[in-house]
């Protein structure tokens, strides 16, 4: 097995970054950052989301592992001070994994040229200055103008980031969908738009046919796009999807319930 880890600029990451490539080491793993088996994120989840940025053109054959080393992380499984236990998991790996949806996200240029990007968590039009005007297409068939800030567009492992804040469900991540979210949308006699989270399957694409401004932003996970001349923006869940080592039982709900909630107690 061939294993990279990536970490962030945190001394404590930096410094469990370098046990886990020691030991690793020691176990007789070898070290590759160009075309591993295994990237490891060592961080908070931004980092894995970068993690998974610069690898998203081998999703098929590199899994991925969060250890984090702030807050709980959606992304990780592990904690700093657990690096031994994942050594000895690591060692006996039987290759098992287990995937989430990701998104495939089409951008048309104004000047027809296009562009292909991936998101893990969710991907974002808006426009720098004034409110967005698009026309949004839903399986090839119109469905609204909308005119407000923006819109979101998450998969379900992304549901628990900027979707849940403006007010998406959250989505469990084997539930092969995507979710728009309308951002701040204008209603009134004008204007109309559905204004509640729509959920899509994997088989049907949204597209966003946008009035031609030149300062529109693609907002993709950790990454941006500014002042960009856009036609339109094509969503849809991905063929593709991110494998995850699984050494240890991930439990969705209960993540989500130590995130926002924090109160084991029965009534
Ligand atoms: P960041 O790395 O500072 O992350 C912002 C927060 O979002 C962190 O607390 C992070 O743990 C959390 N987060 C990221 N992915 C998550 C997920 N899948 N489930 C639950 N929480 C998650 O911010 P950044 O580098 O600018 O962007 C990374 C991600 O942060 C974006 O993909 C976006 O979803 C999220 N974000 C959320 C808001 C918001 O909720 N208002 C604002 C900006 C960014």
């Amino acid at each position: 097995m061939k294993v990279w880890i990536n970490s962030n600029t945190k001394e404590v990451s930096i410094k469990t970054a370098e046990k886990i490539k020691q030991s690793l080491l020691n176990a007789g793993i070898e070290i590759d950052q160009k075309n591993p088996d295994l990237a490891i994120s060592v961080g908070g989840d931004g980092t894995f989301l970068k993690t998974f940025h610069e690898y998203s053109d081998q999703l098929a054959t590199t899994r991925f592992l969060g250890v984090h080393t702030g807050h709980l992380g959606f992304y990780a499984d592990w904690r700093d001070f657990e690096v031994d236990e994942l050594i000895e998991a690591l060692i006996h790996d039987t290759k098992q994994s287990i995937t989430y949806p990701i998104l495939d996200v089409e951008v048309t240029y104004a000047d027809d040229s296009v562009e292909k990007i991936k998101a893990l968590n969710e991907a974002i039009i808006k426009r720098t200055s004034k409110t967005m005007r698009a026309d949004v297409i839903l399986d090839n068939e119109f469905f609204e103008k909308f005119r407000g800030d923006g819109l979101c567009f998450s998969t379900p492992s992304g549901s628990t980031a900027y979707a849940k804040s403006i007010g998406g469900a959250v989505i469990h991540p084997k539930s092969h969908v995507m979710q728009m979210n309308e951002i701040a949308p204008i209603n009134n006699r004008v204007y109309r738009s559905i204004s509640a989270p729509i959920i899509a399957p994997s088989s049907q694409a949204i597209e966003i046919l946008l009035a031609p401004e030149d300062d529109y932003m693609v907002n993709y996970d950790t990454n941006s796009k500014i002042d960009c001349s856009l036609k339109s923006v094509k969503f849809q869940l991905s063929n593709e999807s991110i494998q995850f080592a699984q050494l240890r039982d991930r439990h969705f709900w209960g993540r989500v319930e130590h995130a926002f909630l924090g109160t084991n107690d029965f009534i």
